[in-house]
């Protein structure tokens, strides 16, 4: 089998930059280890900003997020019993939508499946090879068949723990941050309490109240780095986020518990997203604390930066942009982890030193919601930047 682009990995940046060149007529082989329902049925990301939903629409794959995300312009901030709101819509004249990333996934795979570019589910023992040459291939096994498909690139877009950022590891400056504390991830059959996302800093640690639908609610709770998700029963869920809101109207009243699970929060980069004839995309080279809810985001805007520097090459024979890919992207990438550094140190319940850190704070917090500039820079940050556009 023979492709220009060889991708692994059917997450949001696989199969984003497989539509983008797919859209471009760029031959692209997408080949991924896990089964079709597994990506389908995974529940992670749901705030999408303008700029992806301006490439989701752009590349044809925007009718349901228009029609069944919910459109929002405003931040609750709960904190010493009280709550403030930042209205980024009033202050960018932009919103951002919640769409699950499971219904962008099953977007992408829907139109990718009307195209004559093969998605490849259940791949094992994916490998990739002379990376450094003019000749790169990759070998895997699928449906019981040894295959190798040669290609002029292979992009690396499968997740923090994939195959391919290992590949070059020894040419890569890795930067990383581990933070104290996980978040207990819960997906819950129950009407949002608040119409808008509320972050709430409590002194017991943090807590993250967004939705998925009408009929189903995200709630994450700061907790400890060693916790197992099955000692949380759905009374000591609902209890914890009633105590974490303590001082808002809202009751909670709990509803059945879909899934639960400890998110590990860490900041990571690797420089540079590139060697040879080798990228790297989303999560396989940055990761975020989900705090600002920045890494799909930023799957997405590698994915479309990628996909303009193939472009050029196929069709104008310009190598500059591919050469400057990872220089373009990390921009984007360092704002980012800047900010969700930012946010996860401004909310969260520090241990050591607690009554200090609080202190701290609640000071940016006051700052941030009671200063017009302060506020202003929040939000542009919150909502993001435009779309790269190869010039
Ligand atoms: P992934 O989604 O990890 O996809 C990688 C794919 O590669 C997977 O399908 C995997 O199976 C496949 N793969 C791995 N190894 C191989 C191999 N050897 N061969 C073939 N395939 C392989 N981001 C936001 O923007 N907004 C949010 O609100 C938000 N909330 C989040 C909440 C939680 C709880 C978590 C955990 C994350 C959240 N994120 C959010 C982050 C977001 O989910 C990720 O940044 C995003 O999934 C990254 O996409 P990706 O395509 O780079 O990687």
């Amino acid at each position: 089998m023979r492709t220009k682009v060889a991708i692994i990995g059917a997450g949001p940046a696989g199969l984003m930059l497989g539509q983008l060149l797919s859209l471009a007529n760029i031959s692209n082989v997408v080949i991924e280890n896990r089964s079709r329902d597994y990506v389908e049925g995974r529940s992670r990301a749901g705030q999408i900003t303008p700029a992806t939903v301006q490439i989701l629409t752009e590349s044809g794959v925007g009718a349901r997020i228009h029609s069944e995300g919910m459109v929002h312009s405003t931040l609750q901030f709960h904190y010493e019993g009280s709550t403030r709101e930042l209205n980024f819509q009033a202050l960018t004249g932009r919103t951002v939508t919640i769409y699950g990333q499971q219904e962008i996934i099953k977007d992408l795979i829907a139109a990718r499946l009307k195209t004559e570019f093969p998605l490849l589910f259940d791949a094992a023992d994916v490998q990739i090879h002379d990376t450094d040459g003019f000749s790169p291939y990759v070998s895997f096994s699928h449906g019981g068949e040894q295959q190798t498909l040669e290609c002029d690139f292979i992009v690396g877009c499968d997740g923090f723990h994939g195959i391919c950022r290992p590949h070059i590891s020894d040419s890569l400056t890795q930067f990383s941050y581990n933070y104290p504390f996980t978040w207990l991830a819960v997906l819950a059959e129950m009407s949002p309490i608040s119409p808008d996302v509320i972050f709430s800093s409590h002194e017991t640690g943090l807590a993250l109240f967004t939705m998925r639908s009408p009929n189903v609610s995200r709630i994450y709770l700061q907790c400890s780095p060693d916790e197992d998700p099955n000692e949380w029963s759905g009374s000591r869920i609902w209890d914890l986020l009633q105590l974490r809101l303590e001082g808002r109207p809202e009751k909670v009243n709990g509803g059945a518990i879909i899934e639960k699970s400890i998110v590990q929060l860490r900041s990571f980069v690797a420089e540079k997203m590139q060697k040879g004839r080798l990228f790297l995309a989303g999560d396989a080279a940055h990761i975020v604390p989900p705090s600002a809810a920045k890494g799909l985001n930023l799957a997405v805007s590698d994915a479309n930066i990628l996909a303009r520097a193939f472009e050029q090459h196929y069709g104008k024979g310009k190598e500059d942009l591919l050469l400057s890919y990872s220089d373009i992207a990390l921009k984007q990438i360092w704002r980012d982890v800047q900010f969700s550094h930012w946010m996860a140190m401004l909310l969260h319940r520090f241990d050591d030193n607690s009554h200090f850190h609080r202190r701290l704070q609640i000071a940016e917090l006051d700052r941030v919601l009671g200063s017009g500039p302060a506020a202003q820079s929040f939000a542009e940050l919150w909502v993001g930047n435009p779309p790269f556009a190869a010039s």
